[in-house]
């Protein structure tokens, strides 16, 4: 007998079906852009080596990797997702590093460049930042792009806990963040904040906290839930060969996802429960499955008891 999953119906606001709703039913898919800026925790302005989790090339695909031309990638990047995904219209996203980390005219050029290669099927922009990296003139801007498109910033929050923030080289407090939250609260730029669990110092009850503190902001409209991983070429890469430490298996990660999600407020998008280096560059925990693979494995069990974001609230 098929069950609800089976019909695409799950316990929890998933981003492909919102997507699909928004959009009539057009296949629409992100499309990174990388316009080669660093961050402030990088290139000393704040700090060096970056956060002791990243490697930026571990959440880039090669492609924008590969080419320094914005319009290149874009054109390039746009054909890939129509070959291979079918898609029809797309989102702009500037991924790598910290894309509002320059002055506003530079970003201006940069994001005018990339909308300007392919303007007719380009249907919203998607700016990664850090909280501490904007400010009222680059707010302004991306609210300038919002009449005509759709302008989501992405947020970084990590995690809750200043010392955690501060045990891995962030470089920007959570008060940061709520302060830049708290003068968004009208604004049309739709808000995600990307968060990361496992933490092996945080306790469980540390990170569910997250779910709280999300719920407070009612201009959250996205999250991307992520749990920590290894990846080669970080920080904690040196430290987890020279002392391994515990990480989620997906059994673990699944269980608390499933006590995490009726916690987080019903109308928040989840665009992502979970991150997957390439093979390549993750070191650990290496789960064994594919992307598609673990997300029927979470979704499975996420139905299986009866699992219904913000059904604790
Ligand atoms: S996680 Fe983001 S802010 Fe931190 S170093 Fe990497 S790209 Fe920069």
């Amino acid at each position: 007998m098929s069950t609800p999953l089976d019909r695409g119906v799950k316990g929890y606001h998933a981003y492909g079906p919102w997507l699909r709703e928004k959009y009539a039913g057009e296949r629409v898919n992100k499309v990174i852009v990388d316009a080669g800026f660093t961050c402030p925790n990088r290139d000393g302005n704040k700090g060096y080596g970056g956060c002791t989790y990243c490697n930026v090339d571990s959440f880039t695909p090669a492609l924008p990797r590969s080419l320094d031309d914005i319009r290149e990638q874009v054109i390039q990047g746009i054909q890939r997702a129509r070959d291979h995904y079918k898609a029809t219209k797309f989102i702009l996203y500037f991924q790598p590093n910290t894309n509002t980390y320059a002055q506003v005219d530079h970003l201006k050029a940069v994001y005018d460049e990339a909308l300007n290669s392919a303007p007719g099927d380009v249907v919203g922009l998607s700016i990664g930042t850090r909280a501490d990296c904007m400010d009222a003139k680059k707010i302004a801007l991306l609210e300038s792009y919002a009449s005509r498109l759709d302008v989501d910033l992405e947020l970084g929050m990590e995690s809750v806990h200043e010392a955690t923030l501060a045990r891995i080289n962030r470089g920007c407090t959570h008060a940061e963040l709520t302060d830049l939250l708290e003068s968004l609260r009208d604004s049309p730029l739709m808000l995600c904040v990307h968060t990361i669990f496992g933490f092996p110092w945080e306790t469980r009850e540390m990170m569910l906290a997250q779910a709280a503190e999300v719920n407070r902001f009612p201009q959250i409209r996205f999250i991307k839930l992520h749990h920590l991983h290894i990846v080669k070429g970080s920080i904690l890469a040196a430290k987890y060969r020279k002392e391994p430490f515990p990480l989620f298996t997906l059994e673990k990660y699944t269980d608390f996802l499933c006590e995490l999600l009726p916690l987080l407020r019903a109308d928040i998008v989840i665009q992502r429960l979970f991150g997957l280096a390439d093979r390549d560059l993750l070191i650990a925990p290496d789960w064994g499955l594919s992307k598609s693979l673990i997300q029927k494995h979470i979704d499975r069990e996420i139905e299986r008891r009866g699992v219904v974001q913000g059904g604790a609230l």
